[in-house]
């Protein structure tokens, strides 16, 4: 199938480990220019970056903390400069910390909600507002999680909420934008081997095997190839809609 999207410029946030980097260099294989948001790890960004030129597409690190409701902003902004134009946003950043209700502090419930939905609205708001001018459609991909359905099994009620959050605003903006050309959707994952899980999947491996009736922990790979698809012109009737790429964890 061709994707059609040789020469589509996307920005990804969190791209520079785990999924949003696996996201990234299968964009570039498509032959997409990416400009790779990154927060704390600038080396491996700036790693990423050769690789994707490596592969003939043009890329940039952008440093943002989306944490930072200007740092959303100007993420896209600067992207949206250093390309020439956007075709495709790729919110994937987040954040998975870990405590029992009792036990949040409401800076970490702030910090969940900032990064992982209020940056969701920011930077898709930005890119929405960037294309309206240009007067050009593209593609909102929005990561979310299993947990945004079945809420949080493991200690991660403010992840659950702020990613039950992101489910919505996909619904909401796609139905607002649609008739801009642009496509807005969600891709739920459920247990992907990154640095994320990594401790997760080391103490309870068998507790999540058990829920995946795959039998088996995703590879960032496999969440990219879906990605792509979902970015992609022949995925262009797919709009507000979150897909569901959980090995079966997540099935309604
Ligand atoms: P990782 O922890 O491996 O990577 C997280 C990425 O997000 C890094 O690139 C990191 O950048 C970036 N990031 C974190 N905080 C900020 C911030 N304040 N500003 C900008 N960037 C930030 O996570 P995964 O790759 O596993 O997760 C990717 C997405 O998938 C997340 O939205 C997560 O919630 C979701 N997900 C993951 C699952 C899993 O099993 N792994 C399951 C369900 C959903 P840097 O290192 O530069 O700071």
């Amino acid at each position: 199938m061709d994707f059609n999207l040789k020469n589509k410029n996307a920005v990804i946030t969190g791209g520079s480990r785990g999924v949003g980097r696996a996201i990234a260099l299968e964009l570039a294989k498509e032959g997409v220019n990416v400009a790779v948001n990154y927060n704390k790890s600038a080396d491996a960004a700036q790693q990423l970056v050769k690789e994707i030129e490596a592969r003939g597409c043009k890329a940039y690190a952008i440093q943002a903390d989306l944490a930072n409701s200007e740092d959303s902003v100007s993420l896209v902004e600067e992207a949206y400069s250093k390309l020439g134009t956007l075709d495709i946003l790729v919110n994937n950043a987040g954040i998975w910390p870990s405590n029992w209700i009792q036990d949040i502090p409401l800076t970490e419930w702030n910090k969940t909600l900032e990064v992982n939905l209020t940056s969701v609205f920011l930077t898709s708001q930005t890119f929405i507002k960037k294309l309206m001018a240009a007067k050009k459609g593209g593609k909102i991909l929005n990561v979310t999680s299993q947990a945004a359905f079945h809420g949080s099994t493991t200690g991660h009620a403010h992840y659950a909420a702020s990613k039950a959050g992101v489910v919505s605003l996909t619904v909401s903006m796609a139905r607002e934008v649609a008739k801009l050309g642009i496509n807005v959707n969600a891709i739920a994952l459920g247990i992907v081997e990154t640095d994320m899980t990594k401790q997760a999947l080391h103490d309870k491996q068998e507790y999540y095997m058990n829920r995946i009736p795959l039998g088996r922990v995703a590879k960032p790979e496999d969440i990219a190839k879906i990605s792509t698809f979902l970015v992609s012109e022949p995925a262009s009737y797919i709009t507000g809609a979150t897909i569901d790429a959980t090995g079966g964890m997540l099935m309604r």
